[in-house]
């Protein structure tokens, strides 16, 4: 195996999404060499061929380097769109009357295609239609339950071919999985992913319904939530709870409840996420401008140290890898401002408590005293050994000082987790007794230079190791 030298001293990890400027074996590696933990599949875009190949280069990579970044597939969900627009270019004025049908037709002046069957028998009049990331917003005035809906123009602009279109007053009767979701889906459960998220989850058993599928497929991948409607918002208690993780997907979010109450929104999901220990990422616009511009705006920097100040697992970056002039230098530039946030970050939320009636709750504790051990003697390393991710997603929850080592003998374990916060994994598969393990982890953790000699390590795991139980033993271990 090849060695490479991997920025990888950050809590907060980052996520790349793959496209045109970032989908060649030599970008791909040089965005895990600069600090990039997952690499994310927009199924808004591109062809399964593509994905395909891409999943294969990656493959080829992690085999080649031994790494374990992670690959996130992300589905499109019910996502509204407009359809072709004659010429691509539709000039709409305040005031203009505007039809939208359910039939697929080129858009003009007269009409309209909405990719949304239901869509007059959902809207009613009065409620708003943003185009456009909201750039384009239209009312409704009138709607024959049918197929055919008349619009006013409030604030006009120019409207493209197969622009989105978020509807924040309306409830919209689409599936959660759609029609192309399940053939991405089919797609997807063939390839090796970590993680599939949902857009526009609306509620619990969505999420329910997703997991459902994976595991018919008998799939390892888990599941993140993407908040971007008012109804999730609303029942994000119940969502975090069904979840295997979070995305505050800003993009649409911002869109479809008042923004500014995003800011506040981010906040709030990043502070229960953290409380029931699942990972939780803050996506869209983080360094925007650098989809052009070779440095990012005072905006830009401030948003991700914030949200690396507020606790989030991992951000986020989209068109500023995929279709972006300067993909390795906006994860350099990300990188920076992480580790000097990370400085000053401190765990404000209450520490969640272990539960008395869980039937986990002996290894709860332990997950909870770990890293509280680790502040207080300063110790420069928490180990744990996992085979769910369990023990990592727990001890992360309560953001030690020092990093988590995880070792595993699941391969796709040892991915899944590089999206967790302070999480480091290595694969072991030597599980003989508790103390040639211990050892191990110290002689793998030395040799590469995680820790030194006189480092002190706080290390979990199960006794009788041969036995795998859960995590039911700490102990404090001097690095030779
Ligand atoms: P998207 O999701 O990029 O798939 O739209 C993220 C967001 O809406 O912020
Ligand atoms: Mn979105």
């Amino acid at each position: 195996m090849k060695k490479i030298k991997i920025i990888d001293h950050q809590n907060t990890k980052i996520i790349a999404t793959l496209g045109p400027a970032s989908s060649s074996s030599e970008v791909l590696l040089d965005l895990v060499k600069e600090g990039v933990n997952v690499f994310r599949l927009n199924f808004s875009h591109g062809s399964h061929s593509m994905h395909a190949q891409t999943v294969d280069r990656i493959m080829a990579l992690k085999k080649e380097y031994g790494l374990t970044v992670a690959i996130l597939a992300d589905l499109q969900g019910p996502k509204l769109r407009v359809g072709k627009i004659e010429n691509d270019s539709l000039q709409i004025n305040q005031g203009d009357v505007l039809t939208f049908v359910n039939e697929p037709c080129i858009g003009t002046k007269e009409k309209i295609y909405m990719s949304y069957k239901d869509f007059a028998m959902d809207v009613n009049k009065g409620e708003q239609v943003l185009i456009d990331d909201g750039k384009l917003v239209l009312e409704v005035l009138e709607t024959d339950k049918i197929g055919k809906v008349k619009l006013i123009v409030l604030f006009g602009g120019t409207l493209s071919s197969n622009k989105g279109v978020n509807l924040p007053d309306t409830k919209i009767s689409l599936p959660s999985l759609t029609e192309k979701d399940l053939k991405d889906l089919d797609f997807i459960l063939t390839l090796p992913v970590n993680w599939i998220a949902l857009s526009f989850v609306r509620k619990a058993q969505d999420i329910k319904e997703l997991k459902r599928k994976i595991a018919k497929a008998e799939h390892p991948a888990k599941v993140i939530a993407k908040v971007e409607k008012p109804e999730a918002v609303a029942r994000i208690k119940e969502i975090i709870k069904a979840t295997d993780a979070v995305m505050v997907a800003r993009g649409d979010l911002g869109v479809e409840v008042p923004m500014e109450k995003l800011p506040a929104i981010q906040k709030q999901i990043i502070k229960r996420c953290i409380q029931r220990a699942k990972p939780v990422i803050v996506a869209t616009q983080m360094m925007e401008s650098m989809v052009t511009n070779p440095s990012p705006t005072r905006a830009e920097i401030t948003d991700v140290a914030n949200a690396v100040l507020d606790g989030a697992d991992a951000v986020m970056l989209s068109g500023e890898t995929s279709v972006g002039k300067h993909p390795i230098k906006v994860v350099q530039a990300m990188n920076k401002i992480i580790e000097e946030a990370e400085q000053h970050y401190e765990m404000h939320s209450k520490r969640p408590k272990p539960n008395p009636d869980s039937s986990t709750f002996y290894s709860d504790t332990i997950c909870l005293n770990a890293p509280k051990l680790a502040d207080e003697i300063g110790a420069k390393a928490i180990s744990g050994l996992t085979v769910s991710g369990y023990t990592a997603f727990k001890m992360s929850s309560y953001r030690p000082k020092c990093k988590i080592f995880i070792f595993s003998d699941q391969e796709h374990i040892l991915s899944t987790l590089n999206l967790v916060w302070g999480v480091k994994c290595y694969p072991y598969n030597k599980f003989t007794t508790t103390d040639e393990t211990i050892h191990d982890i110290s002689q793998i953790l030395k040799e590469n230079g995680d820790v030194y000699s006189g480092d002190v390590i706080v290390n979990t795991g199960a006794m009788p190791i041969k036995k795998r139980f859960r995590t039911n033993m700490m102990k404090i271990t001097v690095v030779d």
